[in-house]
């Protein structure tokens, strides 16, 4: 067991019922797509997110229309028993309609402000200092999210002016990086002149590329103690906006930096928007900073197994352990912590599946068409026939109720199906309730 990195000490900022900062579990967020104004399809997305594992949510408010149905979002995520706090994110227009639409300020547990689209000259100090105020009235915490792509123009010419009088001149994007975090703690401090409490108060300074965020979270986390939330803005599609975002995360999660985060991927059009949820769980999961959900070990695959029937297993029951999930997480504690091996051949079969909590070893090119099964470090049974897809997923739901179910009895659900066709057939171990396992091979 490797020792975990030190988190970064922080405020406490509770939104709704779920906390943020350095005694708290790294939170994963994610943000809709839908039309707020069409309350049933933003809450029917809020409730997806946040059945695949989203434990806040922002959702746009752009408009008055989006605005006057926060509240029936709100309310019909509750009667479907979906708590998941909602986060409000506010442009140019936030501080009339925070003003105009109080049932809305109630609702959301959390408001986005972004201080460079908060307005222009003297009135962009008064618009955000009037969402202050609104926070301050329904004390409501709020992100201070300033962004590489809409930095206040006033702040950044400032901060180059001064720049250019030097009599060694930093580079520009130097100047940007901090003008980011200047414009993130100087809104921070107005915020806090204004009355809004320091434990109300969550940072992020996000830009597009890599480097850039691991340069700008470093500083920022270092110059406050404010809770911070973590994203590569524009991350981008596909497998370049994963490794993107992984590689600039994991370094600073490596660094104890960042309290929540979301993974800002653009999905395919029409496409599946819980990707980025899973995506965030993933990161922590791999670096073992948080556990969501059973991880599938499965081989790459090589020339000693040429058909394809083993990635489609590790697919199959990946997909399987996905859809179980919502069900098992109440029910099965601790279950997110399961390993469960699919491995291509002997090589690296055997031992992949005695290290996992329950793995299959299928048989390779040219090797006999058997698949023996491991539980808890244990050869327990081989597999065979068309069927050893279904039959080891019949096996692994049957080891997760022994394993994590609430009330193990003698003859657990898993002796059952030992000791039941066709499993019995292929078991190594003599069975039954309260038999010392003994291996003698059967088959
Ligand atoms: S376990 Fe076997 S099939 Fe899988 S990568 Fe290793 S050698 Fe290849």
């Amino acid at each position: 067991m490797h020792a975990l990195p030190a988190r970064r000490v922080t405020q406490r900022v509770n939104v709704g019922l779920v906390p943020l900062g350095s005694d708290a579990p790294i939170v994963v967020q994610a943000m809709t797509n839908t039309d707020t104004a069409d309350a049933r399809a933003t809450a029917a997305q809020v409730e997806s997110l946040a059945v695949a594992g989203a434990e806040l949510v922002r959702i746009t408010v752009n408009s008055h229309e989006a605005a006057a149905q926060v509240a029936t979002i709100r309310e019909l995520l509750d009667r479907r028993n979906i708590h998941v706090p909602l986060v409000g994110d506010f442009h140019f227009n936030g501080h009339r309609l925070l003003a105009a639409y109080p049932q809305c300020a109630e609702a959301l547990a959390k408001y986005r402000i972004n201080p460079g689209n908060v307005g222009k000259g003297a009135r962009r100090d008064e618009q955000f200092c009037q969402m202050i105020e609104v926070a301050c009235r329904y004390d409501k915490p709020v992100r201070i999210g300033v962004n590489w792509g809409s930095l206040d123009p006033d702040l950044l010419a400032r901060m180059m002016d001064a720049n250019a009088i030097l009599t060694t001149p930093l580079a520009a994007d130097t100047v940007m990086r901090e003008a980011l975090v200047v414009s993130a703690l100087e809104n921070a401090q107005r915020a806090m002149d204004v009355g809004l409490p320091p434990d109300h108060i969550v940072l992020s300074a996000k830009v597009s590329h890599v480097q850039d965020l691991i340069a700008v979270y470093r500083t920022l986390a270092a110059r406050c103690d404010f809770p911070l939330h973590l994203g590569l803005t524009e991350a981008g599609m596909g497998s370049k906006g994963i490794v993107a975002s992984t590689a600039a995360l994991a370094v600073l999660l490596q660094e104890g930096i960042g309290d929540t985060l979301r993974i800002s991927l653009t999905p395919d059009p029409g496409g599946e928007r819980n990707r980025e949820v899973q995506v965030a769980q993933q990161i922590m999961q791999t670096m073992g900073l948080r556990a969501f959900t059973p991880q599938v070990v499965a081989c790459p695959g090589c020339g000693r197994t040429t058909s394809v029937f083993f990635q489609a297993m590790a697919q199959q029951i990946e997909a399987f352990l996905t859809t179980q999930m919502p069900r098992w997480r109440d029910r099965y504690p601790g279950v997110e912590r399961m390993h469960v091996a699919v491995m291509g051949c002997v090589v690296n079969g055997p031992g992949e599946s005695r290290l996992a909590d329950i793995g299959v070893s299928l048989p390779g090119a040219g090797e006999h068409p058997s698949a023996p099964v491991y539980i808890d470090g244990k050869r327990t049974l081989t597999l065979k026939g068309p069927d050893i897809a279904q039959d080891f997923i019949r096996l692994l739901e049957a080891y997760v109720d022994t394993r994590y179910g609430p009330h193990p009895t003698e003859y657990s659900r898993l002796e059952q199906l030992l000791d039941t066709p066709p499993f019995n057939t292929g078991r190594l171990i003599a069975s039954t309730t309260g038999a010392q396992p003994c291996i003698t091979p059967t088959v």
